[in-house]
């Protein structure tokens, strides 16, 4: 078994990189890629778990990116995670994270919620820091029930402490996983449009800047969705991912990719390998 797409401690999951990876071999997973989102931080922790455990950790990410007027989220695998250009790629989210967290802060202070950066920091603790943790401080506060509600109130777009932030081009994210050479994957398509009506167009644009597979298998991609993504993949001869999206026990009902409707087939690890050692060779 195993599971391409996870959340740690270090973006806005809430188990630590050395955790899952101890839940995943406890489970007989065989191979697992942890992709916070916009860092690399965790990686190190997790291989070094791994190593130990015997169990395979591909290096992993989870970009925001827009392309013309649409945003969807890019997986980067097996990218050297200590690449320099790729480190300063992420700082600049990073840097531009704090930024908007510390414009958020204040928009919230001036509505009379006494939340402090301070206070953000060391609730989010290694790692990005994002609205999710901000909503999670909020909740804490008790200033709303829940982390919907603080989004729906506060965060989303068009709410009243909502603050845009910096994202890269889906060009700009493909070449910094591409020339770090790691393969970039599109993310859980069914989130783009349900119908999928509009993902060949995407692919036509993202086929040739160096997309290198998609993300066929997810929990909300079943059925005729995924037969229907599994064709695409290979029209365009795209490598098929997959996994679970799994934050911790945060978000209720998830876990990692096991059982009926939810089992990620071993090859699909196996082709990414065989499709990075090639990238790495040639
Ligand atoms: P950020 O990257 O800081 O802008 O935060 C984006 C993340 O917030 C997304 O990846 C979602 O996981 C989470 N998010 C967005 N909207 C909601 C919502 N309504 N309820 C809960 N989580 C949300
Ligand atoms: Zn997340
Ligand atoms: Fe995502
Ligand atoms: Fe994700």
């Amino acid at each position: 078994m195993i599971d391409l797409h996870l959340h740690s401690t270090h973006s806005d999951g809430t188990k630590a990189p050395a955790e899952l990876v101890q839940m995943a071999k406890r489970r007989n997973f065989t191979a697992i890629s942890i992709t916070d989102h916009d860092t690399v931080s965790g990686t190190g922790e997790a291989i070094r778990e791994g190593d130990k455990q015997g169990l395979e950790v591909i290096p992993g990410v989870e970009l925001s990116v827009f392309n013309a007027d649409r945003h969807f989220h890019l997986l980067g695998y097996g990218m050297d995670w200590q690449d320099s250009r790729l480190l300063s790629g992420l700082k600049r989210l990073q840097v531009s994270r704090d930024e908007r967290n510390d414009k958020i802060i204040r928009k919230l202070q001036k509505l009379g919620i006494m939340a402090t950066l301070e206070e953000l920091q060391s609730l989010s603790g290694v790692g990005q820091t994002g609205r999710p943790h901000i909503a999670r401080l909020l909740v804490n506060k008790n200033i709303v029930k829940t982390i919907d509600q603080a989004f729906t109130k506060y965060l989303k777009k068009d709410a009243c402490a909502y603050i845009p932030r910096f994202i890269y081009h889906v060009k700009e994210a493909i070449d910094l996983i591409g020339d770090a050479g790691g393969l970039p994957v599109l993310a859980h398509p069914v989130q783009l449009d349900r119908s999928l009506e509009l993902l060949p167009e995407l692919l036509d644009d993202l086929v040739p800047m160096g997309l290198r597979g998609v993300e066929v298998y997810y929990p909300t991609q079943r059925g005729k969705i995924r037969q229907k993504l599994s064709y695409l993949a290979n029209k365009y001869d795209l490598l098929e991912t997959g996994g679970s999206d799994y934050h911790g026990d945060i978000r209720s009902g998830t876990t990692m990719a096991v059982g009926k409707n939810m089992t990620i087939p071993d090859h699909l690890c196996e082709k990414l390998n065989q499709a990075l050692n090639y990238t790495k060779n040639n």
